[in-house]
C-alpha cells in the first residue's frame, strides 16, 4: 500500500513541505510507494512580505502572485478543496466538497488569519497591510495624507514580528520624502512594556526612534477604536487620538483546526524539537500554526518544513528520526526605503540586530525575488 501524505495548506510552509519531499522521494513515487496530496484554498499563492510595499507603491500586485499548480512539483496532487474537519483519531480529512482524505502521515500547514474583528471598533477605524485588500486601502489614505498624528498599533499575536517596526520607519521616510517630516507625527503602541518581543530587538530600536522622533506607547493593549471620535483605548486606561490608524490586528490560526479540537484559536499545541502535533507520531504541524513561542515568519516557516521534510523522509525510507528542529529564525528588517539590518537566532542564541546598512536592504530586495525559488524547495 503506498504510503499517504496529506498536506493541509498549501501557503508557503504546505509548498516548501511538499516540495521537498517529493524530490525527496522522487524514487519512491515513480515505485507508487508514496503519494502527496495538498488540500489549499486558492489556485493562487500570494507572496505575503510583499505586502509590506505596497502601501508605499513600492511592488505590483502582479509580482505578489504566482499559480499554486506552478509553485507545487507537478507530481503533487493539489486540490482547491478546503479543509472543513481533521480527524486525528480516524486518520482522515473532510474537505468542503465532501470528500474524505485518509493519511498516513498529515502535516498542518494551515497558517494565521487576521482579526480586526476581534477588537470593537478597529474594522471600521483602522488600516492594515495585512491583507492586499487593505494595503491597496492604506496606500490611497497615505496618498491623500497631508499631515497629522498617525498611530502605529501593534496587537499579539501576530506573524512577522518586525513588520510594524518596519512599516514605522518606512512610514517616517516616506513622509519625509514628501515633505511632510515636521507636519506628521508617529506614534507607534505595542502590548508589553518594550517596543519588541524579542528583548534585543526591542533596545536595539529605542536609539532608531529617538534618532527619527518616533513618539512611543509601551504597555498598549487595545480595548476598542472608536472611528467617530479617531481615538483609540488600551485596557490600560490610555487613549491616543489619531487622524491615521495604522493597525498590526491580532491573529488567530485557521478555523478548521479550532473546529476540529485541535488547538485552542487555531494554534496547534507542537513538540518545539520535532514539530509532532502533541501526543501523535503521525502529525507534523509547521509555520504560523504551531503555538511554539517564536516567530511566527515565513523562515520560521521554512526552516521548520525543511525539518519535517528530513524527518518524513527519513522515516518512510530508513524507519529512522533525522533531526530535531533548532529554533532557527532569519529576518531582514527595513529601517527606511533605503536600509536595513537582520537577525538571526534560535532555541539557544538570542538575536543580535546590527547597524542598518543599504547592502542589507538590497539582500532583503534580493532575497523578496527568491521567494519563489525557496518556496519550490531550491533555496
Ligand atoms: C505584511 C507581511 C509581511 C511579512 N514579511 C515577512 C518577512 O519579511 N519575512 C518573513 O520571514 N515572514 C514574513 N511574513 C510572514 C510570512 O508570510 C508567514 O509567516 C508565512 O507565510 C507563514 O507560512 P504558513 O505556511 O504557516 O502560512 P501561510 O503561508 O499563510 O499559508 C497557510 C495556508 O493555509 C491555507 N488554509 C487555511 N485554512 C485552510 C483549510 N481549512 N484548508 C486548506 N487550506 C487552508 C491558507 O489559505 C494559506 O494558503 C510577512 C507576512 C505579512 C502579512
Amino acid at each position: 500500500m503506498a504510503k499517504k501524505i496529506l498536506i493541509v495548506g498549501g501557503g508557503l510552509s504546505g509548498t516548501i513541505v511538499a516540495n521537498g519531499l517529493c524530490r525527496q522521494l522522487a524514487h519512491q513515487m515513480r515505485q507508487g510507494a508514496v503519494s502527496i496530496t495538498v488540500l489549499g484554498t486558492s489556485d493562487k499563492h500570494l507572496y505575503q512580505p510583499g505586502l509590506l510595499y505596497v502601501p508605499f507603491g513600492r511592488i505590483r500586485e502582479a509580482e505578489l502572485f504566482r499559480e499554486q499548480k506552478k509553485v507545487l512539483d507537478r507530481r503533487i496532487n493539489f486540490f482547491i478543496d478546503p479543509a472543513t474537519h481533521i480527524d486525528v483519531e480516524a486518520k482522515t480529512v473532510s474537505t468542503q466538497s465532501g470528500r474524505s482524505f485518509d493519511y498516513d502521515y498529515l502535516v498542518l500547514a494551515t497558517g494565521s488569519r487576521i482579526r480586526p474583528d476581534a477588537v470593537p471598533g478597529m474594522e471600521e477605524g483602522a488600516h492594515w497591510f495585512y491583507d492586499l485588500d487593505g494595503a491597496r486601502k492604506l496606500r490611497d489614505a497615505l496618498a491623500a495624507f497631508e499631515g497629522g498624528r498617525i498611530v502605529v498599533n501593534v496587537n499579539a499575536p501576530h506573524k512577522c514580528p518586525v513588520a510594524p517596526l518596519e512599516i514605522t520607519f518606512m512610514l517616517d521616510e516616506y513622509f519625509k520624502a514628501r515633505g511632510l517630516g515636521d507636519k506628521v507625527e508617529i506614534t507607534y503602541t505595542y502590548p508589553i512594556g518594550r517596543l519588541h518581543a524579542l528583548e534585543p530587538v526591542g533596545k536595539w530600536a529605542v536609539p532608531e526612534f529617538q534618532k527619527l522622533g518616533i513618539k512611543s506607547e509601551t504597555f498598549f493593549n487595545t480595548k476598542a477604536v472608536d472611528p467617530k471620535a479617531k481615538k483609540i483605548e488600551s485596557e490600560e486606561g490610555v487613549t491616543l487620538d489619531y487622524d491615521l490608524l495604522i493597525t498590526i490586528p491580532p491573529h488567530n490560526g485557521a478555523e478548521v483546526i479550532e473546529n476540529s479540537g485541535l488547538g485552542k484559536a487555531g494554534w496547534v499545541p507542537t513538540n518545539p524539537k520535532t514539530l509532532h502535533r502533541e501526543g501523535s507520531d503521525t502529525v507534523f504541524v509547521v509555520g504560523d500554526t504551531t503555538n511554539i513561542p517564536i516567530s511566527k515568519a515565513g523562515s520560521t516557516a521554512h526552516f521548520e518544513a525543511d525539518t519535517v521534510v528530513d524527518n518524513i523522509a527519513s522515516l518512510i525510507t530508513e524507519n529512522r528520526w533525522a533531526r530535531d528542529y533548532d529554533g532557527k529564525v532569519y529576518c531582514f528588517i527595513e529601517t527606511g526605503m533605503n536600509t536595513g539590518t537582520y537577525v538571526w537566532f534560535n532555541y539557544t542564541t538570542p538575536p543580535n540586530p546590527g547597524p542598518p546598512s543599504q547592502m542589507i536592504h538590497w539582500f532583503k530586495l534580493a532575497y523578496n525575488r527568491l521567494y519563489w525559488l525557496s518556496a519550490r524547495g531550491l533555496l
